[in-house]
C-alpha cells in the first residue's frame, strides 16, 4: 500500500465540476487581478475568522511581511517569534527590516513558550508573532496580557491553523493582525500560492490594500513604496469553492487524529498533546520517537510518506547563522527537530490507510525488541 503525506488529488476529484465552472467564469469575465472573486473571498474569510477585514495577498510569507510593515515595524525594531517554526515566519521579520529574536518552544505542545517571550522583551521589542504550529493554537491569554503590559503588537502566524479555536474563538482575531497561507497543502489550500491578513482595524486593512498594490490608493497615485502582492483572482475563485467545506475537512482531520491516538497508544511514540482550551485542526499529526530516523526509513520503505517538520531549527539554518545562536541555545526545539515525525494526514485519509500505518509502526517496534 502507498500512503502519501498529503494527497490533494482525491479532493480535487470531488470538487472538479465546481472548480472548472468557476475558473471558466473568471476567464470569461476577464477580471484576472483583484475584482469580484477576491472581494467575495475576503468578505467570506473575514466572517469565517470572526474578523472585520481580510486582505488577500500573494502568499503567507507576504501576509506576514506586509502585516509587519503595515504595523509600522522596520529597522531598529525587534520582533519575537519561536525557533520551532517554518522559516517564512522569520524571513518576514527580516524582510520588514526588523531583527528576529527567537525563543524556545514549550515541551508539551512544541508551540511558543510565553515565559520565554516575557524574558526576551527589551525596549526595542515592537511585536510578537505567535505561530499556531501544526494547527495548535498558542496559549494566547498570557501572551495578550504580556502584550498589554509591554505595549507589544501581536501578529498571529495562522498559516497552519485555519479554523482552529482557542477558548472557543477562532484564531485570526486575537492580535492586531493575523496571517494565513493558502499554499496547496494547507488546511485551506489554493491551486498555487496565496495568502491573507485578517484584522479588526480598518486603517490597518486600508494600509494593507495599498501595500499589496504598489502603495497605491488610486490608479497611478502612489503614497508610499508598495509591493505587487495581490491574491490571484483564479486562486480566489478556487478558495471560494473550498471555504464552505473547511469546517467539515477540519472535522475529518480531527477524526483521523483521534483514530491515530487509539491505533498508536501502545507504541513507543509520544503522541501530540491535547489542550482543553484548544480545538486543534491538525494541519500535521506530529509524533515523537527517540529512533526517528530509523522509523522514518522503515515507513518510507513500506510506501508511507512521513515527513519532518522541521529538521533544522531556524537558528541552525545557514540563512540565519548571523543570529549567532549556537546549537544548545534552544533545547526543546533542537530535541524536537531530532525526534519529530509527521504521519500522513489529510481529510480523505481512510481508516484502512491508518491501520496499515499503525501496523507498519508496530512491526518496527516489535522487530527490534531485544
Ligand atoms: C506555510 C507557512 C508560511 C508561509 O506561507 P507561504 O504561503 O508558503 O508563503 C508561514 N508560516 C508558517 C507557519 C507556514 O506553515
Amino acid at each position: 500500500m502507498n500512503v502519501p503525506l498529503v494527497d490533494l488529488k482525491v479532493q480535487y476529484q470531488q470538487l472538479e465540476p465546481r472548480i472548472s465552472a468557476r475558473l471558466a467564469a473568471v476567464m470569461q469575465s476577464g477580471q484576472f487581478i483583484l475584482g469580484p472573486e477576491v472581494r467575495e473571498f475576503e468578505t467570506a474569510f473575514a466572517s469565517y475568522c470572526g474578523c472585520e477585514h481580510c486582505v488577500g495577498v500573494a502568499s503567507g510569507t507576504d501576509a506576514l511581511t506586509l502585516a509587519l510593515k503595515a504595523c509600522g515595524i522596520g529597522p531598529g525594531d525587534e520582533v519575537i517569534t519561536v525557533a520551532n517554526t517554518f522559516v517564512a515566519t522569520v524571513l518576514a521579520i527580516s524582510f520588514a527590516g526588523a531583527k528576529p529574536v527567537l525563543v524556545d518552544a514549550e515541551p508539551r505542545r512544541l508551540t511558543m513558550d510565553i515565559e520565554r517571550v516575557r524574558a526576551a522583551v527589551t525596549g526595542k521589542t515592537k511585536a510578537v508573532i505567535p505561530v499556531h504550529l501544526f494547527g495548535q493554537p498558542v496559549d494566547m491569554d498570557p501572551l495578550l496580557a504580556l502584550a498589554g503590559e509591554r505595549n507589544l503588537q501581536i501578529i498571529e502566524d495562522a498559516c497552519q491553523a485555519h479554523g482552529a479555536r482557542y477558548k472557543g474563538k477562532r484564531v485570526g482575531g486575537f492580535g492586531h493582525a493575523a496571517c494565513f497561507s493558502f499554499y496547496p497543502g494547507k488546511n485551506l489550500g489554493a491551486y498555487g500560492d496565496g495568502g491573507a491578513v485578517t484584522t479588526d482595524d480598518r486603517e490597518l486593512a486600508e494600509k494593507l490594500r495599498m501595500l499589496r498594490n504598489y502603495g497605491s490608493p488610486k490608479k497611478y497615485h502612489h503614497s508610499f513604496l508598495g509591493f505587487n502582492s495581490r491574491l490571484d483572482s483564479m486562486q480566489a475563485a478556487i478558495l471560494n469553492v473550498k471555504l464552505p467545506f473547511l469546517d467539515a475537512w477540519n472535522s475529518q482531520r480531527r477524526e483521523a487524529a483521534h483514530r491515530y491516538r487509539t491505533l498508536l497508544e501502545n507504541f513507543d511514540v509520544v503522541l501530540p498533546a491535547e489542550d482543553e482550551s484548544c480545538e486543534d485542526v491538525y494541519h500535521l499529526f506530529v509524533v515523537r520517537s527517540e529512533r526517528r530516523d530509523a522509523l522514518l526509513n522503515h515507513l518510507e520503505r513500506n510506501g508511507i510518506g512521513a515527513g519532518v517538520h522541521y529538521p533544522v531549527p531556524i537558528h541552525l539554518l545557514d540563512a540565519y547563522r548571523d543570529l549567532g545562536l549556537p546549537a544548545g541555545t534552544f533545547p526543546v526545539t533542537e530535541k524536537s527537530a531530532r525526534t519529530m515525525i509527521s504521519l500522513p494526514l489529510y481529510p480523505e485519509l481512510t481508516e484502512t490507510h491508518q491501520k496499515y500505518i499503525a501496523r507498519t509502526i508496530g512491526d518496527f517496534f516489535s522487530k527490534d525488541k531485544p
